[in-house]
């Protein structure tokens, strides 16, 4: 599987098209307007995982997790790394359940890919002009089912004994049980995108990630089409905000993983002629509601209205009936049972009137990752919140059985080989609102909606009594969590409308300008879960899809460009090995003076005069370590800011980017030269080249830590050669000095002994390389460095 995304290095300062996260809405956008021909370029918060790298055991399942919690709680807010795939938000009442990764919540999700009833767009909180023309919504879903090809559990596969199970519950209890359409491969062969898709091996393993290459996810659909027209992607970048400059939209973000907070280095950012917002429903109003703290003006409705899509999870316990519910994990796939894909059907109750009292409980399993841990668990919960008729002393005591075969033998057997997991799906009236706490969203979920809670909980349980099973509801469902749920199809809080005083945007997305009316910010447009305006009733992807791809037939129409929708001989799609790579973040603090045109050491002194400072706050990526050493410049690319008020108000954006650490000194080849070259870009969109030299000579006294750290600069007006801006000096500090040294990330490798064996080759590469200047040898640099 090819790598996706490129490095942050690669980062232009401006692009048509900046489209924030990597979930269906950014997947979509991405595709569509580069196949449009802009010049497209994605920012994802998380990293890009491909097939293999999905846990598969519980150890690292944890280290995938990310835990946020409210202000008010004792301890940190944040537990686990940013970029984990598992993005769990615990709020007062209301708990939410995200993706994070190249993909967004497709990475982890059921792929279950269905429309919603017909009738849900008969409410009238969907804009007129939406609903006055169904045949682009209808082409929206087509487009979007075009892609991502779904398909019901076919019938040639033999039957999961979990959908055995629910279909007979189905029957025992007389209603419909539906097979639910998958963007699942059920055969090998190569995608319209041109990546080998993989026949699913029924191990159960969708939500901890498919490992297998046979889930249809958006980063083995949407992205890669994206990428074949020209798209940039860049992960572990995380937008903050958005600020409008003239004609164009800066767009602020962090980069994760390079050390940068540990200076608290300014904001870097990009520009954009259109942004797309896709960061999802916790995303995009949390940038929204930064953006307005920042003065950007935008309707009060931003953060309004958000569902949980009634979701209502709960399990039938040690049933009578074999389930095999529980994935493969990390275990060979011989031999074994098949799982099935997570969900495969569910007691369909939609057809109600009505539409908001229909329901849908879908059967489902537990990823593998969980197997071990779920035999204690299950047993606590259902000792704790179980409830089970049990028919006979002999009922009682096989029960029991199972539970003592669990215990002894492990989780593929007894009580929990027999447990089927339900979600329950339906309508609520979209009461959450999304607000800013302490820089972080968080979700206000009202009291008073307990009832339909406890309602659907008692339709689960009337599906697993005929399977003789124990319910046991989910446990932060109680009293002692204050009746707290779990989501994990949240909708809205960005929702479309007709205007301001009823949505934050209209139906092509575009964001209202104002509180009230239906003036937008054309060039500004929210595509992801947070524009629907209210419960499906369903799994919302197909929904979600649909309306992105109906947002981008509209905004082409208004550019003045055409999507070309044919599948061509995919181009860009290369295989790249990732490489043992370094980064570090390292900060230079001077002085620089625009009347000095001839001597950096006059320019010092002069700027010093001038109250003029120059900062760099620079991140040197390397993403081959030995293509790096091998090269006879050494080059690493470097991003990061400048910061000079003589020359811009704001810090400067720097990209294009390069260090030549230590290359031989063109004027003495007994001395060496770090060489930093860069382009500044203001927010304005007006660009400086910085050319910065360190000298690494051997001259009179030990100079070696004032050597390395003194970086002499000429700024020139445009690019390189242009006329000359400034001269100046930046020094690294010595309390800087060990910053820098504790930023220094290892990149693609995971074991802590090969990192620590990276980062050694590294620096005895730079210190072997000072050494030979300053203490010369026979022999050279090369008979001392290990190979
Ligand atoms: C376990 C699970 C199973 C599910 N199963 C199904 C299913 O079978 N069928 C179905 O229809 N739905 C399912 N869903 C829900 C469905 O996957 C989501 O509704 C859908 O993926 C949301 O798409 P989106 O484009 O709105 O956002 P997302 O897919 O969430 O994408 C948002 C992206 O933005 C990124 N991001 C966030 N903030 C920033 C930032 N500041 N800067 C840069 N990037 C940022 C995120 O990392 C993420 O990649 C499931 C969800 C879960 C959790």
């Amino acid at each position: 599987m090819p790598l996706l995304s490129s490095s942050i290095g690669a980062i232009k300062p401006h692009y048509d098209v900046v489209v924030v996260g990597s979930g269906y809405g950014g997947g979509i956008a991405a595709s569509r307007l580069a196949r449009a021909k802009k010049r497209v370029c994605v920012l994802e918060r998380g990293k890009e995982l491909l097939a293999g790298d999905f846990p598969d055991t519980y150890a690292k399942f944890s280290q995938e997790t990310q835990i946020s919690l409210p202000a008010e709680a004792l301890g940190p807010e944040h537990y686990g790394p940013r970029t984990g795939l598992y993005d769990v938000r615990l709020d007062e009442k209301m708990n939410v359940v995200v993706g994070c990764g190249l993909g967004g919540t497709s990475l982890i999700n059921a792929g279950i890919t269905v429309r919603p009833d017909a009738r849900l767009f008969d409410d009238p909180r969907w804009p007129v002009a939406l609903c006055n023309d169904p045949a682009l919504l209808e082409e929206g879903f087509r487009r979007a089912e075009e892609m991502l090809r779904p398909e019901v559990y076919p019938d040639h596969l033999p039957k999961p004994a979990k959908l055995i199970a629910i279909e007979a519950a189905g029957r025992a209890i007389g209603e419909k049980v539906s097979r639910v359409p998958l963007s699942i491969a059920f055969e090998s062969g190569l995608s319209p995108v041109g990546l080998k898709e993989a026949a699913c091996r029924l191990c159960g393993d969708c939500v901890s990630g498919c490992n297998h290459s046979s889930k249809r996810t958006v980063a083995t659909t949407y992205l890669p089409d994206a990428k074949n027209h020209g798209a940039e992607i860049f992960t572990e970048v995380s937008v903050r905000r958005v600020e409008r400059r003239n004609t164009h939209w800066v767009v602020h973000y962090e980069l994760f993983g390079a050390g940068r907070e540990a200076f608290d280095s300014p904001e870097l950012f990009v520009i954009a002629d259109m942004v797309i917002l896709a960061a999802g429903v916790l995303g995009t109003p949390e940038i929204l509601l930064r953006s307005r703290a920042a003065g950007l003006s935008m309707s009060s409705q931003v953060g309004a209205h958000m569902s949980a899509n009634r979701n209502v999870l709960g399990v039938g316990f040690n049933a009578d009936v074999t389930i095999n519910g529980i994935g493969f994990g990390n275990l060979p796939p011989e031999g074994r049972p098949p799982v099935g894909p997570l969900i495969t059907a569910g007691v369909d109750l939609r057809d109600r009137s009505p539409l908001d009292e229909g329901v849908v409980v879908e059967e489902g399993a537990v990823p593998g990752p969980f197997a071990h841990g779920f035999v204690r668990a299950m047993l606590l919960a259902a000792a704790a919140f179980g409830s089970r008729n049990h028919e006979s002393l002999t009922d009682i005591v096989e029960e029991m059985e199972r539970n003592l075969e669990s215990i002894c033998e492990g989780p593929y057997r007894g009580a929990t080989n027999n447990t089927l997991v339900l979600l329950g799906i339906g309508h609520d009236d979209s009461p959450g609102r999304l607000y800013l706490d302490n820089d972080r969203i968080r979700v206000a979920w009202p009291e008073g909606r307990e009832e339909r809670v406890a309602e659907m909980n008692k339709i689960l349980e009337r599906i697993v009594r005929p399977l003789g099973a124990t319910f046991v509801q989910n446990p932060l469902w109680s009293d002692l969590t204050r009746h707290s749920i779990v989501t994990v199809q949240p909708l809205g809080g960005c929702v479309m409308a007709d205007d301001a005083s009823s949505g934050a945007v209209n139906h092509l997305g575009q964001l209202f300008a104002e509180s009230s009316g239906s003036k937008v910010h054309e060039t500004l447009v929210v595509l992801d879960g947070s524009i629907v305006p209210r419960s499906t009733g369903i799994n919302p992807l197909l929904t979600i899809s649909a309306l992105a791809e109906r947002a981008c037939m509209g905004l082409a129409k208004k550019l003045g460009v055409e999507i070309d929708y044919a599948f061509t001989a995919p181009s860009a799609l290369h295989f790249t090995p990732r490489t043992p790579g370094i980064r570090f973040t390292e900060v230079m603090r001077g002085h620089v003076s625009k009347s000095i045109k001839d001597d950096c050491a006059k320019g010092e002194e002069a700027g010093k005069n001038e109250e003029s400072p120059l900062t760099l706050h620079l991140t040197v990526i390397a993403e081959d370590l030995e293509h790096l050493l091998a090269d006879p410049l050494h080059r690493a690319r470097v991003v990061g800011t400048a910061a000079a008020p003589a020359l811009s108000p704001e810090p400067m954006q720097v990209s294009d980017g390069t260090l030549s650490i230590l290359a031989i000194d063109p004027a003495d080849p007994k001395a060496k030269r770090l060489v930093y070259g860069m382009r500044l870009t203001t927010r304005d969109g007006a660009a400086l080249h910085l050319e910065g030299i360190k000298y690494i000579r051997d001259d009179f006294g030990f100079d070696i830590w004032s050597d390395a750290t003194t970086l002499f600069v000429t700024l020139y007006e445009g690019a390189l050669g242009g006329a000359v801006a400034g001269k100046g000096v930046v020094r690294v500090g010595a309390v800087d000095f060990a910053r820098q040294l504790r930023s220094m990330t290892v990149t693609h490798v995971e074991k802590t002994e090969d990192r620590a064996r990276i980062l050694l080759r590294f620096s005895e590469f730079f210190g072997l390389t000072l050494l030979e200047t300053y203490l010369p040898f026979r022999g050279g640099l090369g008979s001392l460095v290990p190979g």
